[in-house]
């Protein structure tokens, strides 16, 4: 699967694939990165990307011309691109959004900077948009590669034991159950005994209630949605 970032700040995604499991998914060619810089399609004398807003307002906007350009380039080049926007304005991406992207074959993230693109890109553009959540940052750089990250989780060889995606917390309604490693007392902090006595049946029920405790705890709604579709299950 392959990933371009449309980006005028490639260096803020770059390091992110230096190390780990997304270096590794590289490596074995499970998943192939690059990158277009909307500046190199810019028909100005000094390569300029952005400009006032019209109207009035604080702030820059980026050009329609850099972004019309690259992302043509990219269509013409690839016709089964899939271009996702980065804005605050949008749906906010979750884990269905992830595993329904990790069938794609390749996905352009188009990462915006100052106020932002001019919505003429996106109108023309956009196959998605996606928020990260209810917060503004500076850039679609660091949104671009949460939504990259959570997708390559999700394509088939990216991570060593794909049992895991299986019991991760949004795999169903309910947040995954407390994780504990060796050893069992730390500084008289105890993994919980029920965990150690190798009984799986008992350690699955046990799982159970902490997962649905700590859903009751952090996500209530979620727990909520969980007792309604057991109920109709019945
Ligand atoms: N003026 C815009 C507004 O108020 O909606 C914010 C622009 S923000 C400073 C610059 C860029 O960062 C956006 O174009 C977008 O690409 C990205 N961005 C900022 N917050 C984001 C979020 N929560 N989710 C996704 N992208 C975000």
């Amino acid at each position: 699967m392959k990933f371009t970032f449309v980006t005028l700040f490639k260096n803020l995604i770059d390091g992110y694939f230096q190390d780990s499991i997304l270096k590794r998914a590289i490596e074995s060619s499970i998943i192939e990165v690059g990158y277009l810089n909307p500046r190199d399609f810019s028909n100005s004398r000094h390569k300029k990307v952005d400009d006032a807003a019209v109207g009035g307002g604080a702030g820059m906007v980026m050009n329609p011309q850099p972004l019309f350009e690259a992302l043509n380039y990219l269509k013409t080049s690839d016709q089964d691109i899939h271009i996702v926007f980065l804005t605050p304005v949008a749906k906010q991406f979750n884990q269905k959004d992830a595993k329904r992207l990790a069938k794609k074959k390749h996905i352009a993230f188009v990462s915006g900077r100052y106020e932002g693109i001019d919505e003429r890109v996106v109108e023309k553009y956009a196959d998605e948009v996606f928020s990260i959540g209810d917060y503004i940052l500076t850039g679609g750089e660091l949104a671009s590669l949460v939504v990259c990250d959570a997708v390559s989780r999700n394509v088939n060889g990216v991570l060593g034991n794909s049992d895991s995606l299986m019991i991760e917390s949004f795999e169903s309604e309910l947040l995954e159950a407390p994780s504990f490693s060796k050893p069992q007392n730390y500084e008289n902090n105890y993994v919980p005994s029920e965990y150690l006595k190798g009984n799986h049946s008992k350690i699955r029920l046990l799982k159970l209630a902490l997962s649905e405790g700590k859903t009751k705890f952090f996500r209530p709604e979620q727990l909520l949605k969980h007792k309604t579709r057991k109920s109709y299950e019945k």
